[in-house]
């Protein structure tokens, strides 16, 4: 793990574009929330298959021009061409974006062909042949292994492809196992890659949809908290005080063991990410 303790710490937030005029609104506010800890950044995600690519790309330079805080558009690969990526790519760099998370992404369902860039290390690839070193590269890490790896191995080479093709740091899925990302830590370290690598930490709020994320991207919400979710059932009030003092002890533990920042999936409420700031003494910090 001590590898990690090297690099400065980088706190961020992750967002998705709004679907409607209200929901825009509602980011701004969200936005303007989390402004007052200073991120180091915000992140906005791209919908399966590029569907919110001019959504993504208007929130991207709506946070970053009208609210002064640098942004990253996530790009997926999946689905897509080399010459629409050049001309996002192309578009961003024209925004003064300086950096980037770059994903494969998933099928979205009724597609069929998977594009012309396969996995994420092409994408990272493509993108440092592009672009050089306009943008700093963002790659996704799996403590838990993803879903459709072959073995945990297999998984581990592949992020090191991802590295090896000009990554400059990594965000994590999310987990509640801490010791999940110690170890993942200590693989990489074995395998000498050298990258910050950031966890993404996703805050308990509403078990239902915690449950089905879980399902779909492939991460344990351990038994001792799923079998206290499933008793609280709607009650919101309980899940939230619940949640955010498991939530903010992981971020404790992994804090005080070296991450180099945190990575807070905020599903566009600042809410409990504020409320897991101020319990982790943050507060007042310019962690930028
Ligand atoms: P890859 O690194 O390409 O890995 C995908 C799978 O293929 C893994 O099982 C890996 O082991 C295997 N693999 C990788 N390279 C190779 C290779 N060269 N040969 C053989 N096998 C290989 N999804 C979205 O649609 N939009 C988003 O905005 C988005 N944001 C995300 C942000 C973060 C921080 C994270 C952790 C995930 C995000 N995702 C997003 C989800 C992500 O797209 C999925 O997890 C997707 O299934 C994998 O993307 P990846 O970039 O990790 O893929």
């Amino acid at each position: 793990m001590n590898s990690q303790r090297a690099y400065p710490k980088s706190f961020s937030f992750e967002l998705f574009p709004p679907k409607t005029e209200a929901a825009e609104l509602a980011l701004k506010n969200t936005v303007a929330q989390l402004r007052q800890i200073n991120p180091s950044y915000c992140s906005v995600t791209f919908g399966a298959g590029g569907s919110t690519r001019e959504k993504t790309f208007e929130t991207v330079v709506s946070i970053q021009e009208g609210m002064g805080i640098a942004c990253a558009p996530h790009i997926s690969c999946i689905a897509s061409t080399r010459s629409h990526i050049r001309e996002m790519l192309d578009a961003y760099r024209e925004q003064g974006i300086k950096r980037i998370v770059a994903l494969r992404g998933d099928m979205p369902s009724g597609m069929l062909t998977t594009g012309e860039l396969r996995y994420a290390n092409e994408l990272v690839e493509f993108i440092r042949q592009e672009t050089g070193n306009d943008f700093h590269v963002e790659v996704a890490g799996y403590p838990e292994v993803h879903p459709q790896a072959a073995n945990a191995e297999k998984d581990l080479l592949n992020f090191k492809r991802k590295v090896e093709a000009g990554a400059d740091s990594a965000i994590t899925q999310y987990f509640y196992n801490a010791e999940a990302y110690f170890r993942f830590i200590d693989d990489c370290e074995k395998q000498n890659i050298n990258i910050p690598i950031v966890p993404g930490i996703m805050p308990i709020t509403n078990y239902t949809q915690l449950a089905r994320f879980s399902e779909l991207c492939g991460a344990d919400i351990p038994r001792w908290i799923r079998k206290r979710l499933e008793v609280f059932g709607d009650d919101r009030v309980t899940i939230r005080t619940f949640g955010i003092d498991v939530v903010s002890k992981l971020c404790r533990r992994l804090l005080e063991q070296g991450a180099p920042g945190l990575h807070f999936y905020t599903l566009n409420q600042s809410d409990a990410t504020l409320a897991i700031w101020h319990n982790l003494g943050l507060h007042g910090n310019n962690p930028a």
